[in-house]
């Protein structure tokens, strides 16, 4: 496929151009205050910064260009926008807060251990440049486990990222932890969104787990 990378440049962007060509796609590498034209690609990743997300991909879907998200802290209010021209356009806009496929196991395992486990917190730890928080994989766990569920940030040298989701009940403590200890981590995850992204439906998709079940 022919794929519009956006934050190229980036920690993840430079770790994921090599994997997609690797992969066979042809890409076109974007930074900040590009000028290129999201038409003539088949799709677009972004991976660039709370602040810039948004009308990087409103220009794709307006383009009619499918988009997949990595960026993080986009609000309801923006992914509401980008809802409505991806529908418009017909083109699937996939946002997932984690591409590692162990990240999407352990929000999986947390949301099926809090039916049973009522009490739950979860700290997650990254890295001192990363711009927003609570992380996004953090509040994707939050909202997909029973209960009032309370999220604890760390911004730390030394970390990449790291989630623990503590579960207590009466004398006991169940932990699920994932580490992200390379970005590497994130490739496979995006090569499959890639592959599958036409059978996902027009407008808005949420979360690595779509594609998943799109097998
Ligand atoms: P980063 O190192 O800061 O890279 C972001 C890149 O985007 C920089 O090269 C930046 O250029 C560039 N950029 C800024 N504005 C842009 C624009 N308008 N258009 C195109 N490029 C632009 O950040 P990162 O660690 O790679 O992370 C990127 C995002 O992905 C963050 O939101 C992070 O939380 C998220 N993330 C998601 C996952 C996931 O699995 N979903 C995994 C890891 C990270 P400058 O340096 O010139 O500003």
């Amino acid at each position: 496929m022919k794929v519009l990378l956006l934050g190229a440049g980036g920690r993840v962007g430079t770790a994921l151009a090599p994997r997609l060509r690797a992969a066979g796609h042809e890409v076109t590498e974007a930074g900040r205050g590009h000028t290129t034209e999201p038409a003539g690609h088949d799709a677009a990743v972004d991976f660039t910064r709370p602040d810039a997300v948004r009308a990087n991909v409103e220009r794709c879907l307006a383009a009619g260009v499918p988009a997949i998200v990595g960026t993080t802290g986009l609000s309801e209010d923006d992914l509401a926008a980008l809802d409505a021209p991806a529908r418009e356009r017909g083109v699937p806009c996939l946002v997932v807060p984690n591409f590692a496929l162990g990240a999407v196991l352990m929000m999986r395992f947390a949301a099926g251990a809090s039916r049973h486990l009522a009490r739950g917190e979860i700290v997650e730890l990254h890295h001192e440049g990363k711009l927003d928080a609570p992380s996004g994989t953090a509040k994707a766990t939050a909202a997909a486990m029973e209960g009032d569920v309370a999220i604890h940030s760390v911004r730390l040298p030394g970390l990449v990222a790291h989630q623990e989701v503590l579960l207590g009940g009466e004398g006991q403590l169940l932990t699920i932890r994932h580490d992200t200890v390379s970005r590497d981590a994130f490739a496979p995850g995006v090569l499959l969104a890639l592959d599958r992204l036409d059978r996902l439906p027009p407008g808005v998709t949420r979360g690595l787990d779509a594609v998943l079940e799109a097998g």
